[in-house]
């Protein structure tokens, strides 16, 4: 029933025929309906999506820095979740604190960070990988206690490279054929920076599963782990967590598969024709951080 209502509320935000006057009515129907069914009231923890959420590119999003500071006064805990595996926490960190976001390392957690657990819970400490991918992976391979070689790997690990060669591609897929395990950081076949969408390690790991018929493991969004693993590392649980992002096929897929619920925003890959075109349905949508600060309700304590 409130799938169907919400569908149908979708479809009435997105027709060319609605007057200016049945958008607002239509608005208002839609607005209420999130508003009753987001559990707003039980959220403590957040995991926050990076593009497209907080910036897009080398360019922070409206009212980003301020969500962050909203987020600390409400006392609601985060992490910075993303499918990015191509930089440390640290510089994460430090490329938010260029744009103004004040954060700590300890707030980011990457697919990279979620590969090296998953290494480690294999018990792969003394195992060797080659690796496709940048400093992010790399730090993260070498700090599960794996060696990283391009002769007779254990693991071939596949993130984002922007420096990928035809050699690289060629080493990953013959050690492969001879027998090395394929793990990719995230599955994102393309990602928005400041040109539009360019190829993401999906696409790479594309490459090699064509040439050599092998599909990876993939660790990041819309796989749970990577979601489950960042929840509990805030110490929640899908009572009072939720995920928000603006990709339907990695956040919002990713949050359905961890059983928690989501908010989508218009602000990077998705938009409202993906909303009532897909099956992929988020908790709540909000057009940008702006709208989701104004939509949040204040919590009953600081009524008193
Ligand atoms: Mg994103």
């Amino acid at each position: 029933m409130q799938a169907a209502f919400r569908a149908q509320g979708d479809r009435g935000l997105t027709s060319p025929h609605s007057s200016s006057s049945q958008w607002r009515g239509m608005l208002a129907c839609h607005e209420t309906h999130f508003t009753m069914t987001f559990p707003f009231e039980r959220i403590r923890h957040l995991l926050v999506d990076l593009d497209g959420v907080l910036y897009r590119g080398a360019i922070p999003l409206p009212r980003a820095q301020d969500f962050i500071v909203w987020l600390q006064d409400r006392r609601i805990t985060f992490r910075l979740v993303t499918n990015n595996a191509t930089l440390t926490p640290e510089q994460y960190r430090d490329k938010l604190a260029m744009i103004g976001i004040g954060i700590s390392a300890r707030e980011v957690f990457t697919s990279a960070l979620a590969t090296s657990l998953y290494l480690k819970e294999q018990g792969q400490a003394g195992r060797s990988a080659y690796v496709i991918g940048e400093d992010g992976i790399r730090q993260a391979v070498e700090d599960a206690g794996l060696e990283i070689t391009a002769d007779k790997p254990d693991w071939v690990v596949v993130g984002l490279d922007r420096q990928l060669t035809y050699e690289k591609l060629a080493v990953a897929s013959l050690a492969i054929g001879s027998g090395a395990r394929f793990l990719g950081t995230n599955p994102d076949t393309s990602f928005p920076n400041e040109r539009g969408l360019v190829p993401g390690a999906g696409a790479i790991q594309a490459a090699i599963t064509a040439t050599t018929g092998v599909t990876p493991k993939v660790i990041g969004k819309p796989q749970p782990l990577m979601l489950k693993l960042a929840m509990a590392d805030l110490g929640g649980s899908n009572e009072d967590t939720a995920m928000l992002g603006d990709r339907l096929d990695t956040d919002i897929a990713g949050a359905i598969a961890a059983g928690m619920p989501s908010i989508l925003v218009l602000t990077g890959v998705s938009t409202r024709e993906d909303l009532v075109a897909g099956s992929i349905q988020p908790t709540l949508v909000a057009a940008n951080l702006e709208e989701l600060m104004a939509k949040w309700p204040i919590p009953a304590a600081e009524h008193r």
